[in-house]
């Protein structure tokens, strides 16, 4: 499983930024800007309900039609949840 770095860039889903952005902002978040913030903190919901969606989706035999979530993008990354 990947994740998108805020950037764009494709990173380890243990990661929270590629090497160039923690170069940029720092591994501490402490120390991010706020809109940074911001969107990890979204970012992760999405992953988070994404996780619970495919979850859901292999718990169950048949029949649970729920709609896929919509995610709204915060800051410059564009769609990237085409490629599942
Ligand atoms: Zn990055």
């Amino acid at each position: 499983m990947m994740r998108n770095c805020v950037c764009g860039k494709p990173i380890p889903h243990n990661r929270q930024l590629c090497a160039s952005c923690i170069i940029e902002y720092g591994s501490n978040k402490a120390n991010w800007p706020d809109w940074l913030t911001d969107w990890m903190q979204s970012y992760q919901k999405e992953l988070n309900a994404e996780r619970d969606y495919h979850h859901l989706s292999i718990d169950v035999d048949e029949g649970i039609v729920e709609a896929k979530p919509q995610f709204k993008l915060n800051g410059c990354r564009t769609e990237t949840h085409e490629r599942l």
